[in-house]
């Protein structure tokens, strides 16, 4: 609970950002909550992959067939063979859990050798593995920063930047998304009384749009001698040769201090890694708390890291299927008369300005077999939506073509209720 009084809250309310509006967001996800219809916490997947499977509602037991757009398994490597074999050997050979934290003897040869090629990779002399990928941004910010600094970050950057400034008290600063000219004005007047100035951005951001302009942003950044660290979540293993993310495929890499990624979506595991030079890594492993006081990733999720970071760092076909299928895509919903904003990249937003009708249509869309999610506020305005759908390598045009046919069909069915609702009202 974050106190009012905070420095760190008054200076977030000053700037109106409405993603630390704390109390309308429980408020909203409280109420989505209560609501069966809504309730995001409501779909178990029972057996089958994150892509196509067979899941149920906990409200109905039920079991129903779907084809699954919500999971951030870009490149379908959780269900590669070879991916789940080594899982299974390094559980064969390690058993399940560490049981302790990197500090305290939880390494296994595993690890150390996912964070040499990793660092490879992305094209740094070190890296250092995290339990996940939010707290692997908890710890490198909460690890490098405290009270006398400040950190400046693209207003739709992920939670876990916010929390690692907010757990080490560093002042924060927003600019405005993918604006340069914001993030320069935020830096020529108002960092200077802080000791270290921190600049985060994402390579690609969630919400579906393209790759960010991470050289323009890093110039800037550079200009005011800030450290920059770049969030490659959504944009690791599939971006840039061999898939080593934005920062490679921008040529920036050597000015970007922190590449951070999770082993959670293209990689199909679980954890999070940041890279950087050796110092810096020295440093976090010493400094950061959530490094030092958790346990590291078990056997079997950095077998399958580490297995998946191989693959998709030597297998191009991986790539151009993702990338072929999210071209369809996009221009099968755009020919359906969609409005896709203005990506490119695998998340597949067609765009409603309706909330309640959005809902309804993820509704219908599950019970003719497609699972999906609803992007509302405080992500997007208030009253307003995205559906989203996120497009991976395992998924077909064939599952495309379906999906589309479905939201044809949900969104008519959803006008067809709400025009019949209407007229009862009138009677
Ligand atoms: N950064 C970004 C941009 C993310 O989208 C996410 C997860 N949604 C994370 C960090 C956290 O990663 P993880 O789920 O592996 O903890």
């Amino acid at each position: 609970h974050i106190q009012s009084s905070h420095p760190t809250f008054q200076a977030a309310k000053a700037q109106s950002w409405s993603a630390l509006d704390k109390s309308k967001l429980v408020q909203e996800v409280m109420y989505m909550v209560n609501d069966q219809r809504r309730n995001p916490y409501s779909k178990v997947l029972r057996t089958g992959s994150a892509t196509r499977g067979t899941v149920s509602d906990v409200y109905n037991d039920e079991e129903q067939e779907a084809i699954i757009w919500t999971t951030n398994l870009y490149l379908g490597l959780n269900r590669d063979k070879e991916v789940m074999e080594e899982a299974a050997s390094a559980v064969a050979k390690f058993g399940t859990g560490m049981g302790t934290s990197a500090a305290a003897s939880g390494l296994t040869d595993l690890h150390l050798e996912f964070e040499t090629e990793f660092a490879e990779l992305v094209g740094k002399p070190s890296a250092c593995l995290f339990p996940t990928g939010y707290t692997a941004n908890v710890g490198v910010v909460a690890g490098l920063l405290g009270e006398d600094d400040v950190v400046v970050i693209d207003q739709l950057c992920h939670a876990s930047i916010v929390d690692g400034a907010r757990l080490c008290g560093a002042t924060i600063r927003t600019f405005k998304h993918n604006d340069a000219a914001d993030l320069e004005s935020v830096l020529e007047s108002e960092v200077s009384p802080y000791r270290t100035v921190l600049v985060v951005l994402e390579g690609v951001y969630s919400m579906g749009e393209g790759a960010a302009p991470v050289a323009k942003i890093v110039r800037t950044a550079k200009k005011y001698d800030a450290l920059v660290l770049v969030d490659e979540a959504h944009s690791f293993g599939f971006y840039g040769e061999r898939g080593a993310g934005i920062c490679a495929a921008q040529g920036v890499t050597d000015q970007v201090d922190f590449i951070m990624t999770t082993l959670s979506k293209a990689l199909g595991s679980l954890g999070g890694v940041i890279a950087a030079k050796e110092e810096y890594v020295d440093l976090l492993r010493s400094s950061s708390r959530a490094y030092i006081f958790q346990a590291s990733i078990s056997p079997a999720d950095i077998a399958a890291a580490l297995t998946a970071l191989r693959r998709l760092s030597t297998d191009d076909g991986l790539r151009e299927r993702l990338w072929d299928t999210t071209r369809y895509m996009r221009q099968r919903f755009e020919q359906a008369g969609y409005d896709l904003g203005t990506g490119d990249g695998p998340i597949v937003t067609p765009h409603f300005s309706n909330k309640d009708k959005l809902f309804a249509i993820v509704q219908e869309l599950y019970k003719r077999g497609v699972q999906t999610s609803a992007v509302t506020y405080p992500i997007v305005e208030s009253g307003r939506g995205r559906l989203r759908l996120i497009c991976s390598a395992a998924h077909t045009k064939g599952d495309v073509d379906k999906t589309v046919e479905a939201l044809i069909e949900a969104e008519r069915e959803v006008d067809n209720l709400l025009v019949a609702t209407k007229e009862k009202a009138m009677d």
